[in-house]
Parts: C-alpha cells; structure tokens; sequence
C-alpha cells in the first residue's frame, strides 16, 4: 500500500476536505495512473450526499478520471508507461456472468466495482479519481486517442459514455427525431454525440437560458419545459427521448411528446421514484427505459468516435479547492458544462 493526495468528504454533511488515501500496490495485472484531471459527476454529489443509501466515509469520489500511466504490472499488456489513458464508472467486474462475457461489464450479474465507495475485490472500499493517483486493473483502463486533449476528454468517461450508449443502443442516427431532458454534463455530451451520429436534435431545459449554448453544441431546435405550450406543440414529435435530469420530474408530460413507439431513455438518477401512468404508455406503444454507463469495449468505441469527430466535453477547470462551490453550481444548474478538477495541486 501507498498514500496519495486526495479531496474526500468526511460526512455526508461535511464538505470536501483536502486529505490522503491509500493504493494498493501494483498487481501483475495492475496499471499505475498519475491522474491529471478528474471531472465532477452528479453522481459524485447524489453519492456523497447520501441520496442513494449510506455511504463509508472519508469518501473520495471522482469517475471521469484522465491521466498518464506510470507504471504497469509484469503481466500487463494493454498499456505501457507514458499512454493517455481514462479510467471511467467501474473499476472491475467478475468477468465470467453473461453480461460480462458480452461485453456489458456495467450489468455484471455479481455487481460491477464502482470507481470509489464500493468493495473492491480485495474487501477494501475503492476511492476515485480527486487524487493524485489510481491503481487499476488493465481491462478497466480505456486508451484516450490521439487529438483529445485529457481535459476534455476526463468527462467522456461517464457523461460520455452514458449518453453515447442509449443513443447507440436505439438507434439514434440520420431520419431520428432525439430530444435530450437537461443541457447539464450529461445532457450537452448527448447534443454533441446525437448530432455526430446525424440525428434530428431537440434540446428540453428549463428554460431558455442556454439557447445559444444549445444550438452551438449542435442542437437543431431548443424549447424551454417552464413554457406549457411546449408540451402541445412537441406532443408526438419524438423517437427518442433521453432524460439526464437530476431530479424527477413529470414523466408521463414527456412521454406524450414521443411518435408511436418510441422510447424515453432514463439515464438522470434521482433518489425520488418516477411514477408512470399506464395510459401514457399504452397510447403510442411507447417504452420507458433506462440505462447505466456502457461496458468497456463500447466505452472504448465512444472515446475513438468522439476523437474521430472532434469531441471533448465543454469545461470549467477548477483547483481542487473549488470543488464544494462547484458542488453547489451543479445543484444550481450552473455549470457549462462540466467541471474538471486539475489535480497538479493536490
Ligand atoms: P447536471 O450537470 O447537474 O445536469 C442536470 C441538468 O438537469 C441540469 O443542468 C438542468 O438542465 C436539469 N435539471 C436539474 N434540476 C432540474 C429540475 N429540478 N427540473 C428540471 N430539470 C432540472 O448533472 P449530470 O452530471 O449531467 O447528471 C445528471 C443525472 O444523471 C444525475 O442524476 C446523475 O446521477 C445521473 N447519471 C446517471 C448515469 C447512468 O449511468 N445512468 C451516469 C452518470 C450520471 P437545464 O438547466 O437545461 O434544465
Ligand atoms: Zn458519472
Ligand atoms: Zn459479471
């Protein structure tokens, strides 16, 4: 074991607080990353918090994380010393289920590792990506291309790829009429991705504010769900829909503006439940859905298509003492559109 730097929450009160963390050593299988940027998640702020169930503590959370490999396991093959690497949502799996075997890691059957508060193989309690370093095992390491620069490139590894597989998943591409719920981090990397694949993109945030911002992500049309008229004028408009908000709001609202079978795709995770009428499903044949991340081949696929078409999440980097400010522009819906943690002063 080693000690590293970290921001971590003491409490789910309390806030962040400059500390260290321990790493195990280097495994044979092992890839030892110098984090150079870290994004801030929701994720990261429903964990500490404490919305989705009690939480061990000190806590450091962080799974957008983007570094340089400086040292790699005998056995290791994937990776060598001095590679731009991510390491993204899980940091391990028990890779014999049969979504493991299919590549859909995130679904393992026995409970994907999540990158900080879960127990890793070993019985210890992971800690993320606000630190100076990570250890991880060679399979959970995404190579990050050529032509991303690894700020920009630190939020793709969950903002990304979650929006990038349920625009994958059904189908998002030429002829498909997207909406995306939220222009937040995850919502402004599904307007980049959904255009890149040639979709149809409508963007539904609370109001108007990021207009401009919108339609130079790549948005064709921009409404605002404060205005009810967007509900009648929209209603039957979509195929897909991808909700990326934080909090719940009315579903049954959003799944009339969907065609006949269409699909409205969960992927914000609220710690309230989303209730769903019957009727606003049977009506259009319609789907209600949700996804978690992308497992690591198609977290891969995401990296290289979005360096293929030129696309980095738009961000704020911050110090790593601004993180419980950012906290609070997150809660607010003030970020544009994701805040990077630049780790060179931990
Ligand atoms: P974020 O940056 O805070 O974006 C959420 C956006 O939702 C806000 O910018 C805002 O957009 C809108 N919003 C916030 N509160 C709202 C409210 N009360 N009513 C209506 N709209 C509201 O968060 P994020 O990092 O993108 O994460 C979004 C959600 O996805 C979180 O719940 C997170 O935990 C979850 N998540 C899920 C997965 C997964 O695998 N499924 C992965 C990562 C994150 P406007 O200002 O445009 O309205
Ligand atoms: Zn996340
Ligand atoms: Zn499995």
């Amino acid at each position: 074991m080693f000690t590293v730097n970290a921001y971590a929450a003491p409490s789910a009160t309390g806030p962040l607080v400059p500390t260290s963390i321990e790493r195990r050593d280097v495994g044979p299988h092992d890839v030892l990353i110098e984090i150079k940027f870290a994004g801030i998640c929701h994720s990261d702020i429903h964990t500490v918090r404490g919305d989705w169930g009690p939480q061990h503590y000190p806590l450091a959370p962080g799974h957008e994380i983007a570094g340089i490999v400086t040292e790699v396991g005998t056995a290791v093959t994937k990776h060598a010393v001095g590679d731009r690497v991510g390491v993204g949502c899980m940091v391990n799996s028990c890779r014999e289920c049969v979504h493991c075997q299919a590549g859909e890691e995130q679904y393992c059957l026995a409970g994907n590792t999540g990158t900080y508060g879960a127990p890793d193989r070993d019985g210890t309690i992971t800690q993320g990506g606000y630190s100076t370093h990570v250890v991880v095992t060679e399979d959970f390491v995404l190579r990050i291309p050529a032509g991303l620069e690894l700020d920009v490139a630190a939020p793709l590894l969950c903002a990304g790829i979650t929006t990038f597989s349920p625009l994958n998943h059904w189908g998002a591409g030429p002829g498909k009429k997207v909406a995306i719920v939220g222009l937040g981090g995850l919502g402004h990397m599904a307007v980049k991705i959904a255009a890149a694949m040639g979709a149809e993109v409508t963007v539904l945030s609370q109001t108007l504010n990021k207009h401009d911002d919108g339609i130079k992500l790549g948005a064709d049309h921009f409404h605002a769900t404060s205005d009810p008229e967007t509900f009648t004028k929209l209603a039957g408009s979509f195929d897909l829909i991808i909700n990326t908000v934080s909090a719940a709001i009315d579903i049954n609202a959003y799944l009339q503006l969907l065609t006949l079978n269409g699909a409205l795709v969960n992927v914000g995770a609220p710690a309230e439940p989303l209730p769903v009428q019957a009727f606003s499903l049977i009506t259009g044949r319609r789907s209600f859905a949700g996804s978690m991340i992308g497992g690591i081949r198609e977290t891969q696929d995401m990296l290289d298509f979005c360096a293929k078409h030129g696309i980095g999440s738009e961000i704020e980097v911050i110090r790593p003492e601004q993180i419980n400010d950012a906290y609070e522009r997150v809660l607010a819906s003030d970020v544009r559109y994701r805040f990077v943690i630049d780790t060179a002063t931990l």
